[in-house]
Order: structure tokens, then C-alpha cells, then sequence
């Protein structure tokens, strides 16, 4: 039995309706989007699957949930009024928090009204004699419009395994990112985790607290460093947001597109000693941040070993079994997958009634009536939550039949890996746009920042395409080759690149393997972005356009024009291998 997220009331479909553009999304980039386009004058229209905006945070309700990214950071930065009336009231908001958040901008800049919530968009398909996108849902709505915007995330499809016997397991079966809204009281119950990604380490020591008996199913050890988290004081907020146009500032200006401290020196060129207490001082510090201990941790394996050797003795100093604590320290690269930041994970396996399952060498072999079978021994559970993670920035195109020009479909022309002008465009899908796509930063930056810059690119790009008469845009297929091969090559680089993370869609049996997000860093990417911009779009093609000589306005790129900070991300930088990334 899958446990329901929402029930959705009954409306009319509207049928032939026609908007200047529709977005498929009310996330954070869906909202956003929405605000700018409500700003340049043009009609849009929101569908959203879920009952409310915010997206991630709608949707992923699981206990201990909350960002990775700090609050000051993790959060829209294109309004100083917003940014100065609200107050985080933690380091790492809880999920209840951030969705609060969502919720606030939405009412702020009154974007509800154009947002159609409990509808879910099942096919794009473009006109070429039209020159518009005909947008059905599963409510039956069928509207048009000259854009069609996917700000559908890149972590919004749940991957649920299909292990045998589900249908046989008598109790309750969770997904961490479709979590009930009414919440899970889980006293006294047997509980099954499957997963030691992000939202298990976030939602296990939590369960622990409730659960009678809580059985943890691994397929990966999991690399993760402590959050610390902490309350924000009020004098603390006041001083950080006295500066906070310099802090967003340099978030814009890092590979990562949030702001930290981190170290550019060699791990390799330090001593062992200056490295021990390097990374004692990062770890206390905690968070993401661990990763900029040094700039050649991602570059090179021998700096990786020590970092790897350090939170492994980490690991071990924490968990009393060693049995336990051997299965939980990782042997593949430091932070390939994404690193995890916790608060008292590791330490949840000394509590006696916590138990740690190894599923690499002998995977789940199937749901039973009263648990879940491994090597022969079933595990009793009475509940089981599956924090199985996402089919990946692809996914939630998968969901939709996008077809483009010639009947051609995206997943067609994806099969064998996504293929975008920078993350942003796909040749054969005129006017059709992504939000954080793959070969774009998206989840390697923080993603509020990457969002913010591809929907400002898209104002400028939508508006300079009103005042210049165009009637489509697309990339041209050799640029769009140059880009995706130019993401693979900076891709090679990292070690990241060497380990089966969801980077690669390497989580999902028959995915194709290719990174996804661009690694090459974020002041670079939006260097690029803008030089595309100021250039009148080089590397699209633009249709239909009697003014195409004038040159195009810029409207919202401006702020994100941040100089680079040379020493650190220019592809110099890149090709010496010391771009510190998270
Ligand atoms: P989403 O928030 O995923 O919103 C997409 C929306 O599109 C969803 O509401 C979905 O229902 C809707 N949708 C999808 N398909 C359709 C369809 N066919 N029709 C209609 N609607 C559709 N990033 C960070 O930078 N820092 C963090 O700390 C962080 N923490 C995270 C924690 C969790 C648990 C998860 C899962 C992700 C986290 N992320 C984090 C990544 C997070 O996804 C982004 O930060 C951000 O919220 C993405 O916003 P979005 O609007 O692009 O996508
Ligand atoms: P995830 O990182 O993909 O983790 C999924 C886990 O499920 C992995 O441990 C995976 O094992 C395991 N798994 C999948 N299929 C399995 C199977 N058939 N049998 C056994 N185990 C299986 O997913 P996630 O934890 O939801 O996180 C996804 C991303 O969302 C994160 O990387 C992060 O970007 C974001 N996120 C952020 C936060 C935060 O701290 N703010 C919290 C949650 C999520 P393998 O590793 O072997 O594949």
C-alpha cells in the first residue's frame, strides 16, 4: 500500500485559452518566473501539480527536512524589501520554514492568482504552421501559448523502486519527497529505511526518536559532515542583513553561487599536520562548506584520500559497534554524490534498537506481508520509507510528451543523454525553455541563485524577442553540440565524474550515463549567459524578426554582471585544477 499526498478538488477544464507563455511549475523558479513575466507585461499561466507553491519544500515533508544551503543564502535575492522583512529563524530552516517562505512571496507579489494548483501538465506539443505550444493537463485543459517554460525541478520525480512484493506488504510505505501532509506518527512502530542519501540522513535520527524498532537498509555508505545548526540571534540577523546587497553579491561571484570561506591551497602542498587541523576547523565549522577545505579536493584522488581519511576516523570516533561503523564509513570519492550535512546521524546507529542492513552485495529481495527480505532474513517492519531519492533532472520531463518540430520528442532526442544549449534550450523545441536544465549549473550551485539568473536570462530574452518582432527562438545545432560536449569535457576534470552518483543518473537502472549539471562554475556559466545576451543571443536562431539588428535591453541580467574573481574560477583556474565545488 503507497500512502496518498493529496486528494485535489473538482474544476471546469478551460479549453482554448491563449496566453503569452504557460509555466509548468510553482516551485521556487516557477514563481519567479512568473513574477517577472507578470512584470514585462505578458499574460502567463502557472499549472501546478501540488495543492500550494514551493515546490521541494510542498512536497518534501519528511521529518528533519530543511536546506543544506544557509538560510541567509537559500533564499530569492532580486528584492532587497524581501530580503530585509524576513527573518530565518534557524542556520538551516526546517521545511516547515522555507515553505512558510514560499508562501509569503506568493502573497507578496500576488502570484496565486495566476497559478492553477492540482493540475498536472501530460503533453506539450509544438505548432510549426502556428509558431505555439498547445499545453494539455490531466484535468483536460487545453491552452496555448507562444512559450512553454519547464520549471518542473530537477528533484521533483520520485524514484520508487520496484521492489518484488510491494503490493504484499501489509503497512504503510512512505516517499520522503511525497510525504503526507497530515504528517507520520511513527511511536512504538517497527520502521523500515531504505536509503542513506540526503533525506534518509535528515529524516533517521528523527524516526529514531519515535520508532520502536528502526531497521536501515544501505546500498551506499554515505559521506556527511555536521550541520551545527543552530538559532539565529536577532543581532545576528541585523548585522547580516546591514550587508546582505555585499553577501548576495559574493554568493553571485562563487563556483557555487553561495558565499563561504574556502581555501584554494593544495591539500597535497600542506602538511600532514596543517591538514589535521585544516579539516578539525572545517569540521566544526560543518556544512558544506568542509568541502572548500582545500581547492584540489575534487581534482585530485591523493587530496580526496585525506579528506576521505579524516571523516572516516570521524565516523569511527562517533559509532561504538565496529561491525557498524565500518559499514557506515563510504570507500568511494569524498563528496562525489552530494555531500550530506547532519545533525546527529551517525550518532543515531549507538541507540540500541538502530539497525544498519548492508543491501550492497546482497540487495532487497523483496516486500513481504510483514517486512522486507534480505540474504534469506526478513526484516519485521511495520512501516517502511523509501528515501530512494529522484529520477534527476530529466525526470520530470519524462513525465511530459513534449514533442517538437517533425513530431520529434524530447525524450526521443534525450534518450541518450539531455541535450541543451546551456541547460537553458533544445534544438527541434522552438520557444520552449528550462529552468535549471541539464548543462546548466542547476544543483551544483545553490539552486534559489541558479534559478534567479535563468529566469532573469529568460526576461531578457523573452522581452528582447517582443521589442525585436521575433516569432521563435532556438539554438543552432552546432552550438548546442559545442556546449553539451564542452559540459562533458569540464565534467572529466572532477572526480565527481567518477563515482555513480544521480549527477550521472547513475541511481536509476537503464538511465544513460552522462553528467548532467555543468561543472565549469557559476560566475563562468553566467559569463557566458551574458555575453549570449549582450550579443543580440548568439548561438540561437532567432525567426521572424524585421528589428533584428537592435540590440537587446537588459532588463534583469544587469545584476548578475558581478566580476569574477580571477584567481579563483577563471577556466585558467579550471584547467589547474582548483575550483573548490559542493
Ligand atoms: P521544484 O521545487 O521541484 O518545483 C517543481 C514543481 O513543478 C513541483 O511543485 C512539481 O509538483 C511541479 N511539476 C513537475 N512536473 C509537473 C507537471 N508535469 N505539471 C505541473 N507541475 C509539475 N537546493 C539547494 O540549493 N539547497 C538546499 O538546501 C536544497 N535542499 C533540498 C532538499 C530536498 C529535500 C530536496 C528534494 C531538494 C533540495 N534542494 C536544495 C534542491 C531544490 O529542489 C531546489 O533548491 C529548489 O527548491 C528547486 O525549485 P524548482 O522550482 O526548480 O523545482
Ligand atoms: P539520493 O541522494 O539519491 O539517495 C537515495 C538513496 O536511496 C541512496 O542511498 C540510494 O543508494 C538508495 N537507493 C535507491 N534505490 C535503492 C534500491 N533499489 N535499493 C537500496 N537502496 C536504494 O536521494 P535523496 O536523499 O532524496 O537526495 C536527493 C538530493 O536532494 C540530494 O542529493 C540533495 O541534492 C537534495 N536534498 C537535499 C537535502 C538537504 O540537506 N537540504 C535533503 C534531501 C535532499 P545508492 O547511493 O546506492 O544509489
Amino acid at each position: 500500500m503507497m500512502a496518498d499526498a493529496t486528494t485535489r478538488p473538482e474544476r471546469a477544464a478551460e479549453v482554448g485559452a491563449v496566453f503569452d507563455a504557460i509555466v509548468v511549475g510553482a516551485g521556487f523558479a516557477g514563481m519567479y518566473m512568473l513574477h517577472r513575466l507578470r512584470g514585462l507585461g505578458f499574460s502567463a499561466r502557472v499549472f501546478e501539480v501540488g495543492g500550494g507553491v514551493g515546490g521541494t519544500w510542498y512536497w518534501n515533508r519528511y521529518p528533519g527536512a530543511r536546506c543544506d544551503v544557509e538560510s541567509m543564502q537559500y533564499s530569492f535575492s532580486f528584492s532587497e524589501e524581501l530580503d530585509q522583512e524576513w527573518n530565518w529563524s534557524e542556520k538551516y530552516a526546517p521545511q516547515p520554514e522555507i515553505l512558510s517562505y514560499a508562501n509569503h512571496v506568493a502573497d507578496r507579489f500576488d502570484l496565486r492568482r495566476r497559478i492553477v494548483f492540482d493540475t498536472r501538465v501530460i503533453a506539450a506539443t509544438f505548432n510549426e504552421k502556428a509558431k505555439c505550444w498547445l499545453i494539455e493537463t490531466d484535468r483536460g485543459d487545453r491552452v496555448t501559448a507562444k512559450f512553454c517554460i519547464m520549471a518542473a525541478g530537477c528533484l521533483s520525480a520520485p524514484n520508487r523502486p520496484k521492489f518484488k512484493g510491494l503490493e504484499d506488504f501489509r503497512g504503510p510505505i512512505y516517499h520522503t519527497g511525497e510525504w503526507p501532509h497530515q504528517g507520520v506518527d511513527f511511536t512504538g512502530l517497527r520502521v523500515g529505511v531504505i536509503g542513506t542519501g540526503s533525506s534518509a540522513i535528515q529524516s533517521i535520527p528523527i524516526i529514531a526518536q519515535q520508532a520502536s524498532a528502526l531497521t536501515v537498509f544501505q546500498r551506499t555508505a554515505t559521506w556527511s559532515v555536521p550541520a551545527w545548526n543552530e538559532k539565529l540571534s536577532p543581532e545576528y540577523l541585523q548585522a547580516a542583513k546591514a550587508d546582505y546587497p555585499a553577501l548576495r553579491a559574493k554568493a553571485r561571484a562563487r563556483p557555487t553561487g553561495f558565499y563561504f570561506p574556502f581555501n584554494t591551497q593544495p591539500a597535497l602542498e600542506a602538511s600532514a599536520q596543517d591538514r589535521e587541523a585544516q579539516y578539525e576547523q572545517a569540521w566544526a565549522r560543518g556544512g558544506l562548506p568542509f568541502l572548500g577545505s582545500y581547492g584540489d579536493l575534487l581534482f585530485e584522488k591523493a587530496a580526496n584520500d585525506t579528506i576521505a581519511d579524516f571523516a572516516r576516523r570521524k565516523i569511527r570516533g562517533i559509532v561504538k559497534d565496529p561491525v557498524t561503523a565500518e559499514l557506515l564509513c563510504p570507500d568511494n570519492v569524498f563528496g562525489c554524490k552530494r555531500l550530506c550535512v547532519d545533525t546527529g546521524y551517525f550518532e543515531t546507529y549507538n541507540l540500541p534498537h538502530v539497525k544498519l542492513v548492508d543491501v550492497s552485495r546482497t540487495p532487497i529481495e523483496r516486500f513481504t506481508a510483514d517486512g522486507i527480505e534480505v540474504n534469506g532474513v526478513e526484516y519485521p517492519l511495520d512501516a517502511v520509507v523509501c528515501a530512494t531519492g529522484f529520477a534527476a533532472m530529466t525526470g520530470s520531463f519524462d513525465k511530459i510528451r513534449i514533442t517538437g518540430r517533425n513530431g520529434l520528442t524530447l525524450s526521443e532526442k534525450w534518450r541518450a543523454g539531455p541535450r541543451a544549449y546551456l541547460g537553458i534550450a533544445s534544438v527541434g523545441f522552438p520557444n520552449l525553455f528550462m529552468i535549471t536544465g541539464p548543462g546548466s549549473p542547476s544543483v551544483l550551485a545553490s539552486m534559489i541563485q541558479a534559478i534567479e539568473q535563468h529566469v532573469d536570462w529568460l526576461a531578457d530574452c523573452i522581452g528582447h524577442m517582443r521589442d525585436v518582432g521575433a516569432t521563435t527562438i532556438e539554438p543552432i545545432p552546432s552550438d548546442e553540440d559545442a556546449w553539451v560536449e564542452h559540459v562533458n569535457e569540464v565534467s572529466t576534470v572532477s572526480l565527481r565524474s567518477t563515482c555513480s552518483s544521480w549527477y550521472v543518473g547513475a541511481n536509476i537502472p537503464g538511465r544513460p550515463r552522462v553528467f548532467m549539471p555543468y561543472i565549469g562554475g557559476f560566475p563562468i556559466y553566467v559569463q557566458k549567459c551574458n555575453e549570449v545576451v549582450s550579443s543580440g543571443f548568439d548561438g540561437f536562431a532567432l525567426e521572424g524578426t524585421p528589428l533584428s539588428d537592435a540590440a537587446p535591453q537588459v532588463r534583469y541580467t544587469e545584476r548578475w554582471r558581478v566580476p569574477i574573481d580571477i584567481d579563483v574560477i577563471s577556466p585558467a583556474a579550471v584547467a589547474a585544477r582548483r575550483v573548490p565545488m559542493v
